[in-house]
């Protein structure tokens, strides 16, 4: 490497002036550890030109800030050749789906979710080849995926023969590698987009660090790699990020920027003695009825307060919610809609295809040349969310299995063919499930008829029974609702079709007011992010008391009974949990009788429906 002495001298300026005792540190745990963190703020303050450069044409600058660290004066005498510099804070961040041939070799940061990581195994980096005609050893850098031979011939100047060479393992030069595969994380999709993703290879001390569902900032080198073909060059070339350094992000919904005029609207609303009411008519406005379904998604979009004790146990605050029911009875939209109202939402089929599915898989693909991949399914990709997974019923028998774990302590276990890991997927789960045999009959049991083992079932702290009745009345008002919801400007029209004196005209002005959510979705995403960042109430000590006697009457009930969900002290958690989400939907700190009320209410509601009455 030529080096500019003048440029030298500048950059361990740099590095003694702000990074002095972190160089000492470095050098004194080196080589267990081999990296040294530069912010990139602190770079710019000391010379915007430098700072730029690095944007610019990042892999000589850090080649630059590595050679003057290792020529830095250290009172041990100790030698950080293997050392890197890593910069954290890359100003020039890019969404996923932004990224374009400009950005090629640049310095960019990079915002997502982990969605697949392969372990980690190590990549030879400079290759000794023994030429087998003088035995001279000839050493070749190794940048590709494809292990290049000395092309130019033995270093032996007497020999000079093209090969044949033998690869020489124990003198060749290698390092921990891993790659992975980031997405786009749920609240950055706007409308239930598919979320793009992008390839990272990691390095050295960077592997490791990075399982499926952790939410990331990844800085590095955009390179480009062409696409694997049979025969021949592809003329494509897919993107890969040689990543630099790497930013964990905390966990809460940092990401959805609430303004300070926005703020004052919340709390405005808050404080409207019909904030219960609006927020229902706001969820799904154009799915008619079903208004304790749609309170019940309310209560799970706000969620309980997850506690952790002293012991390390915790109990979840997410609110589990199953909608079984008839086929047509609108299960699915109202899924897409929670996923569109969450901060964090994502949207899973049970008979998915991917091989995580719901939960997560260990597999062998085209990522991992040959190494084994841990992916992340939607509950992990939902952590800190919900995930609303449709269509239950069809679930594959491995996701079954895992979700009793992902429900309750909401980590998912992979222990397959000697990879042990375990991911987290700390979300809400709203199922919906149709019935096996067609229809539902009433006098049969739940769970059979959805294909789920009842242990399964009683882990939902809300089951709702939707039944598809034909009754003339009400299905005239879907149908009028369906008619405003989709051809609202040629509704006159098709009013003098339907035959029914039901159908008024202030009828159908009182239902298209209601199609217009009176809380605009974007706002009550935000208010719903507002509340459960900020509002940790306590329960009040008669709403205590309301709650145990709920419960323990529902016990004497349930006794010797062949109840279709056994009650548990499952369900007292379930009712704590929904008084504290009744709480948060006023941003009150307070669980009062009000909430203890509301409850018992909706529970009894779901109660009745599935056949405790
Ligand atoms: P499911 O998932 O329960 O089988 P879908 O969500 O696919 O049902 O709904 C079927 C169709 O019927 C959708 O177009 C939906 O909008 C309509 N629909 C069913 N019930 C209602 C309702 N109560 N209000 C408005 N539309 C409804
Ligand atoms: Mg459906």
């Amino acid at each position: 490497m030529v080096v500019d002495e003048k440029w030298n001298k500048k950059l361990k300026d740099f590095l003694k002036r702000y990074y002095q005792d972190d160089v000492l540190e470095l050098a004194n745990n080196y080589p267990d550890e081999r990296s040294l963190i530069v912010n990139y703020d602190k770079l710019e303050v000391f010379d915007r030109d430098i700072a730029r450069d690095l944007i610019e044409d990042p892999e000589s600058v850090i080649l630059s800030l590595e050679f003057a660290l290792k020529d830095m004066d250290l009172p041990l005498s100790k030698k950080l050749d293997n050392a890197h510099v890593r910069v954290s804070n890359i100003p020039n961040r890019i969404p996923i789906r932004d990224l374009r041939s400009k950005h090629l070799s640049k310095f960019i940061a990079i915002e997502g979710m982990v969605r697949r990581a392969t372990e980690v195994r190590p990549r030879i980096t400079k290759a000794a080849f023994k030429c087998m005609r003088c035995d001279t050893v000839t050493y070749v850098e190794q940048p590709g995926n494809k292990l290049d031979e000395p092309y130019s011939g033995c270093e032996n100047e007497n020999c000079g023969k093209r090969g044949p060479f033998k690869l020489v393992v124990e003198q060749s030069e290698f390092v921990d590698s891993q790659k992975s595969q980031i997405q786009e994380s749920p609240e950055s999709l706007k409308g239930g987009t598919n979320p793009q993703s992008l390839e990272i290879n990691f390095n050295d001390d960077l592997t490791g660090k990075v399982s499926p569902g952790d939410r990331v900032i990844i800085n590095g080198i955009l390179r480009s790699v062409p696409r694997a073909l049979r025969e021949g060059k592809s003329t494509f070339y897919d993107l890969v990020l040689d990543a630099n350094s790497i930013e964990h992000l905390d966990q809460e919904y940092d990401d959805l920027d609430i303004t300070a005029e926005e703020e004052e609207q919340i709390l405005e609303l808050s404080r409207d003695p019909k904030i219960y009411d609006k927020i229902i008519s706001s969820i799904a406005p154009t799915i008619y009825g079903n208004d304790h379904v749609k309170r019940a998604l309310m209560y799970q979009l706000f969620s309980g307060v997850t506690k952790q004790f002293p012991d390390g146990t915790r109990t979840r605050g997410d609110i589990h919610v199953i909608l079984v029911g008839d086929p047509g009875v609108a299960k699915s939209q109202l899924l897409r809609y929670i996923v569109k109202l969450s901060p964090r939402g994502v949207f899973a089929s049970g008979k998915s295809a991917s091989a995580s599915g719901l939960t997560a898989a260990a597999v062998k693909d085209d990522l991992g040349d040959g190494r084994w991949t841990i992916e992340g399914g939607a509950l992990v990709m939902a952590d800190m969310g919900i995930a609303a997974v449709d269509e239950m019923d069809k679930m594959r028998d491995e996701d079954k299995s895992s979700l009793h774990e992902a429900m309750e302590q909401q980590t998912i276990s992979i222990a397959k063919a000697g990879i042990i890991a375990t991911l987290k997927s700390r979300c809400a789960l709203l199922g919906a499930a149709n019935p096996v045999y067609g229809r539902f009959n009433r006098f049969e049991s739940l769970a059979d008829q959805i294909d789920m083992p009842p242990a399964l079932l009683s882990r939902f702290d809300l089951i709702f029974l939707l039944l598809d009745v034909p009754e003339s009345q009400m299905d005239n008002r879907i149908a009028s609702h369906l008619l405003q919801t989709h051809y609202a400007g040629e509704l006159m029209q098709h009013k003098n079709n339907i035959s029914s004196s039901d159908i008024t005209q202030e009828y159908i002005d009182e239902q298209m007011i209601n199609i217009v959510p009176e809380i605009e979705p974007e706002l009550l995403r935000k208010y719903v992010a507002y509340s459960r960042r900020n509002v940790y109430p306590i329960m009040d000590e008669d709403a205590r008391m309301h709650l145990v006697d709920f419960y323990t009457s529902l016990r004497k009930q349930g006794e010797g009974k062949n109840t279709p969900v056994p009650v548990t002290a499952r369900q007292l958690e379930a009712l704590v949990r929904l008084a504290e989400a009744s709480a948060r939907v006023r941003l009150s700190n307070r669980v009062t009788m009000d909430d203890a009320v509301r409850t018992t209410d909706i529970t009894m509601e779901c109660l009745k429906n599935v056949g405790i009455d």
